[in-house]
């Protein structure tokens, strides 16, 4: 089957199929092959791998996933592409595609039954509308996992990154940071789709921790605590954390803790890194 990744292969299978591109599903094909070669070398595939692909589209990246890895599930919400898809992987018996949405595939047991449980690696150029969701799953459900390369909005890839101090920093790095270590790889411009999106993009490529870099006694309160801090980022953690509904906190007991690892108590949480978060939420859990 001819490369997708060559624009005008592309442009020929969806006049072939008269397709209509879905807004609502986050589609933005890639047409750059240069790109595509730096995903699949970022993501450090051999034929070993099992890759779970999120959104294959018309099986651009799927094509190159084929060829690198030992097996390769792809889940593809739009039933429009499931004969594309048939057609453009049809050269490869190593391929399987389910007609899914990904939010809501048990992802734990399809890696016990694609690959006996043992660690997958998830790549995909992401629908940006649910880049979250998707990234948060896959981490707070324990997937076996060696790594995530992604594609996803630039910002979003920068928040991922990000540390104390600076706007971007947040919930969302807080938690890629506490599960992985995350990597940008490149910035791709907006041609390098079809159609463009709006916004600049990157891929990142988020290596999975065999321990995370520091210890919560209760994950669960550490994350309800990082999620109230920044819900009023404006707010000292005393005030923010002390009227938030989903930790049961006192402003005390937050003074307190303060006090012990040594912090003013007019700190906000945007000033907190991950291992002080962490040192925060065993104090207050064990109060
Ligand atoms: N991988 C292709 C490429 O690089 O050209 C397509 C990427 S496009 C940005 C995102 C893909 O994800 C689309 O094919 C879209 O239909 C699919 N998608 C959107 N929401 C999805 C969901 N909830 N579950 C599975 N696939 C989804």
């Amino acid at each position: 089957m001819a490369n997708l990744g060559i624009p005008s292969n592309t442009i020929e299978i969806l006049q072939k199929y008269n397709f209509n591109f879905q807004k609502k599903f986050g589609q933005n094909f890639l047409i750059d092959t240069h790109v595509l070669e730096k995903i699949i070398s970022a993501a450090e595939i051999t034929k070993d791998d099992c890759v779970v692909e999120i959104g294959p589209g018309i099986g651009t990246m799927t094509q190159y996933l084929a060829e690198a890895a030992g097996h390769v599930v792809a889940v593809e919400i739009d039933k429009n592409l499931i004969p594309i898809l048939a057609d453009t992987l049809s050269s490869y018996d190593n391929v399987e595609v389910i007609n899914e949405d990904i939010l809501k595939v048990d992802i734990n047991r399809l890696v016990q039954e694609k690959n006996g449980g043992r660690p997958i690696k998830v790549v995909a150029n992401l629908p940006y509308y649910i880049t979250t969701p998707i990234i948060m799953g896959l981490f707070e459900s324990h997937v076996p996992m060696d790594s995530i390369t992604i594609m996803v909005q630039k910002e979003v890839a920068d928040r991922m990154q990000e540390g104390p101090g600076t706007k971007d920093y947040g919930a969302l790095s807080l938690a890629v940071q506490y599960y992985a270590k995350p990597e940008i790889v490149a910035n791709v411009p907006p041609n390098c789709f079809i159609p463009r999106p709006n916004v600049g993009s990157a891929v990142i490529r988020l290596t999975r921790y065999q321990e995370p870099p520091v210890k919560a006694e209760n994950e669960k309160l550490m994350f309800a605590l990082i999620r109230a801090s920044f819900n009023q980022r404006r707010k000292t953690l005393v005030n923010g954390l002390g009227n938030a509904s989903n930790v049961n906190v006192s402003k005390d007991a937050v003074r307190e803790a303060l006090e012990q690892m040594g912090l003013p108590e007019t700190i906000r949480g945007e000033a907190l890194t991950l291992e002080q978060f962490a040192q925060l939420s065993n104090l207050l859990g064990r109060k």
